[in-house]
This record gives C-alpha cells, sequence and structure tokens, in this order.
C-alpha cells in the first residue's frame, strides 16, 4: 500500500474541472488535479492582500518560527511527499532526486528563516545619517516548471514569506499533485489565506503576471516564458526574479584526471535525468585527455540504473513529459545524422512504456550541432574537443543564455582564472549545479535577472526603503 494515498486524497477536489496526472514511467494515474480559473486566482489574491499586513506584523522572531514548525512539519510528511513527487514528475526516489528534493524543501526553508537581514547603516559622518531597510512587498506570486517543482517552489515562497509577504503558487500543469500537498502541508503551520496555490494553466500564470494586486513575481521556467512574463507585468512594473533557461558549459583542462572526474561529470549533466536547469550540458575536453574522459565517463554512465522511481535500485528516471522527450530524441538523431559518434545510448526501446530515453553520450560533435547550441533538458551530453584555453572559453560564450558552467582542474588557481572569463551566474570548480542555500544564485545573459538564496535572496523580495535623517 503506497503510503501517499491520504495526502493525494486531501488535495483531490470533490467537485470541478479536473485533470488526470499520468506517471510518466508507466502511463498509469497518479491523481486528478484540479483545473483552477482566473476568477479562482481572483480569490487566492483577495485572501492574501487581507492575510498579508497580520503576517508582516508579526516580526521577524515569529515570522521565522512558523516557518521553522513548517521544515519539521515537510519532515514529518517527507516519504509520502517523496512518493507522490516519484509519481508524479518521474525522479526516482534513491539518489539526488525525491528525498533529495523533499530533504531540500525542508532545508531551504530552515535556511530562509534563519537568515538574518538587519538594517543596513550606510552613511553615518555626523551630517548624515542612513539606513537602508527592506520593507515587505504584499502579494508575491510565485510561477514555477516541472522539473524539480517542489524545491523550485520553496526557493521561491520560502523568502517571500520570511520578508513578510503573502504568496499565490501557480505551478506547472504537468506537475500540480505535489506542490498542492507540499503548500497544504506547509499550510498546517500558517495563517490561513496567506499562502495558495492556483493550479491553472498559462492564462492563470499570465493573469498573475499582469494582476495589479501582485507586488512581485518570483518566475522559473523558460526563456521564452520569461519574456512573455516581461510583458505581462509591464503595465504595472512588476518587480521581477527570473530564473530562466540555461545550457551550462563545463570546460575541462587538460592537467584534470579523468577517472577523479568522471563521476562528478555524470551527475552535474544527468542529474534528475539532465531535466535541471543548471546542469552540465556542454562538455568540452582538451585534446590531450578527449579520449580519456570519453572513456571513464561511459563507465560511470553504463552503471547509473534507470527505470521506474519506485525501486529503489533506480538512480535515473524518465523524462517527466511526452513533448520533452521528442525535443531530447529528435536533438540526438540531428546530431547522430551529423556524424557524431555515439559512446553510450541514442537507442530508446519503443516497446517501453514511459518517457525513457537512455542515458546518451555523443563525442566528436560540432560545436554548432543543435544538440550543443540548443537546450536538450534531457539525458544526453554532447562532448566537444578543444584545443586551446581561448577556444574553450569562445566556445562556451558562445550562447546568449549564461546560467551555470564548471571548470574542472586540480589547479584552483587556473581553474578560477579560467572562471572569471566565463559569462554565467555561477561558475563552480571540479563539481557543477551544487546550489547552496547560503550562496546567491541567479543567470547572466538571457537566463534571466535577480538573485536567489542568502542575505541576497531575502533582499529581492523586499521593497529597499533608505530612512535618511
Ligand atoms: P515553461 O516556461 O514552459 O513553464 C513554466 C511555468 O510558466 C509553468 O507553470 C507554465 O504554466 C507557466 N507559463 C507558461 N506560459 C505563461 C505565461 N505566458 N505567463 C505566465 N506563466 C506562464 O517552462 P518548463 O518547461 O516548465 O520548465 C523548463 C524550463 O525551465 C527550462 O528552460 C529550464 O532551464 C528552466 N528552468 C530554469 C531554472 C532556473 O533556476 N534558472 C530552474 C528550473 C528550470
Amino acid at each position: 500500500m503506497e503510503t501517499y494515498d491520504a495526502l493525494l486524497a486531501s488535495i483531490t477536489p470533490g467537485s470541478g474541472e479536473t485533470r488526470t496526472i499520468f506517471d510518466p514511467a508507466t502511463g498509469g494515474v497518479v491523481g486528478e488535479a484540479p483545473v483552477h480559473t482566473v476568477a479562482d486566482l481572483e480569490t487566492a489574491v483577495t485572501a492574501a492582500v487581507a492575510a498579508q499586513p497580520a503576517w508582516a506584523a508579526l516580526g521577524h522572531d515569529a515570522r521565522s518560527a512558523a516557518l521553522f514548525k513548517a521544515a519539521d512539519a515537510v519532515e514529518r510528511s517527507a516519504e509520502e511527499l517523496a512518493q507522490l513527487l516519484s509519481r508524479e514528475q518521474g525522479k526516482p526516489l534513491n539518489g539526488p532526486n525525491a528525498r533529495f528534493e523533499v530533504g531540500a524543501c525542508a532545508a531551504w526553508l530552515r535556511a530562509a528563516a534563519g537568515t538574518p537581514l538587519d538594517p543596513e547603516v550606510i552613511v553615518d559622518d555626523g551630517e548624515t545619517y542612513a539606513e537602508l531597510h527592506y520593507r515587505p512587498i504584499g502579494v508575491v506570486g510565485a510561477i514555477g516548471p516541472w522539473n524539480w517543482p517542489m524545491m523550485i517552489t520553496i526557493w521561491q515562497i520560502a523568502p517571500a514569506l520570511w520578508m513578510g509577504n503573502a504568496a499565490v503558487v501557480k505551478p506547472s500543469e504537468y506537475t500540480p499533485l505535489g506542490v498542492l500537498a507540499l503548500v497544504k502541508v506547509i499550510n498546517e503551520e500558517l495563517p490561513e489565506g496567506l499562502l495558495s496555490v492556483v493550479s491553472g494553466g498559462r492564462e492563470v500564470g499570465a493573469r498573475l503576471a499582469e494582476h495589479p494586486a501582485v507586488g512581485k513575481l518570483m518566475f522559473t521556467g523558460s526563456t521564452t516564458t520569461g519574456k512573455a512574463i516581461i510583458r505581462s507585468s509591464a503595465d504595472t512594473v512588476k518587480r521581477l526574479t527570473l530564473e530562466l533557461g540555461g545550457n551550462d558549459a563545463g570546460i575541462v583542462l587538460p592537467d584534470a584526471d579523468p577517472k577523479t572526474i568522471a563521476e562528478g561529470l555524470f551527475w552535474g549533466a544527468f542529474i534528475n535525468t539532465g531535466q535541471t536547469c543548471a546542469a552540465l550540458k556542454r562538455l568540452y575536453v582538451h585534446d590531450d585527455i578527449y579520449d580519456a574522459v570519453c572513456e571513464e565517463l561511459t563507465t560511470v554512465a553504463n552503471n547509473m540504473p534507470m527505470g521506474n522511481g519506485l525501486d529503489e535500485n533506480n538512480v535515473l528516471g524518465p523524462l517527466q513529459n511526452k513533448a520533452q522527450y521528442d525535443i531530447v530524441a529528435n536533438l540526438v538523431d540531428a546530431a547522430k545524422a551529423s556524424g557524431a559518434r555515439v559512446l553510450l545510448g541514442g537507442n530508446p526501446d519503443p516497446g517501453q512504456p514511459g518517457y525513457f530515453y537512455p542515458t546518451t553520450l555523443i563525442a566528436d560533435i560540432d560545436n554548432n550541432n543543435p544538440l550543443v547550441a540548443e537546450e536538450q533538458f534531457g539525458p544526453a551530453l554532447p562532448i566537444i574537443r578543444y584545443s586551446t584555453i581561448d577556444q574553450a572559453i569562445e566556445y562556451a560564450n558562445a550562447l546568449d543564455v549564461g546560467l551555470g558552467a564548471s571548470v574542472w582542474s586540480p589547479n584552483l588557481t587556473a581553474a578560477r582564472e579560467v572562471a572569471a572569463r566565463i559569462e554565467a551566474g555561477t561558475v563552480w570548480i571540479n563539481k557543477h549545479g551544487a546550489v547552496d542555500p547560503r550562496v546567491p544564485f541567479g543567470g547572466a545573459k538571457q537566463s534571466g535577472y535577480g538573485l536567489e538564496f542568502g542575505v541576497e535572496g531575502l533582499k529581492h523580495l523586499g521593497v529597499p526603503q533608505v530612512i535618511n535623517g
């Protein structure tokens, strides 16, 4: 008997239109999600507007205490939430996947709740005394994607709530159940109306982005939708944090040891079966060690089981939806047709149920190939040769996105010098995609603007106010 039944029942609508959510691993039914409308959004925003002033007036300590309790509540329901997430999103329970994501929800709630943001004295020279404060914004909208649906919701709402705001969440239509369940659990510890989920389609998201009572929008999703949101939010001059698409480069310097780095490279690229914004999506390897890196990476990748997420053996799952499966399959087919060399995978089994695409490594591929130049967002990694550092950096910086990147070398000084030349919001050294609630995270170029996490993240959920005098 699956343990999440009661949790699922608690969010299943009794009446009204519903949308059936299917398990991407099996095609079986996971549950029914409400299809909320723009009218439901109005109700949620009205409730948020009403609840926010009292929440703000509680002060930081009381709000922190409530968020710490919310983190405890998430932990009490952790296994049920992880099972629901695994069924709905496809990611395995095991590995850096569903249990890891639910654990991160509790961790980020606590991190936000425990990070102080005190007024800052900017000038105090005897003549001028100026302090910088951050006031609550009011109502914050949170629109999220389907790849890390619970964790990203928490990234958006934890700092928003801590800063004294109310929040209205619009989850992806592909993964509403987990977010509904997560918010239900958190709401055990929060005042009524302060935090709600509107489980609707794009039109609900678009209305949230233009809503005059919403002061800020936290958006995580594709660059295309981010641009639509900038347009919809223009008339209300809404504040925005945009965490958009990426196509992260990793550069392996010639002195790296292929065996030592292979597992880190693998997880950098294939975490969540490649469906991760800041995953390594283009790997640049120096000629001298190209063949050795290809070989070691293939060995590691061969040993990572993919399958139904509820099976504890698996660490990789299916693509979450058919559209994403088709993107990956088409890009790999085009790469193969161009003459690139398949080291592993690239041969999905048409008889297998679910959206499983095998772990795929493609070598000897041209830097302009679409599998390199476009965001594949799946388990297919192109490995490109380079011969000089300048060439590798030019390749890395050639695209109009810049979320993350990585440099791999035992020589930290050399790696940091290369890192400083890469146009990306974060450059990791000897790892990729490792986010930390204390460290700011955000994109460069068309990967978005604004920062999440840490004190900088809190500041983005407040309105700066200078008290001068
Ligand atoms: P998406 O842009 O298709 O959808 C994201 C959300 O936006 C969904 O909830 C959707 O309903 C909503 N939406 C769609 N049109 C809208 C509109 N006009 N106005 C308001 N809301 C609208 O993205 P996706 O396919 O769900 O997610 C995958 C993308 O997200 C990838 O590009 C990935 O790189 C990116 N992503 C970025 C980060 C980051 O932190 N930078 C994290 C995760 C995912």
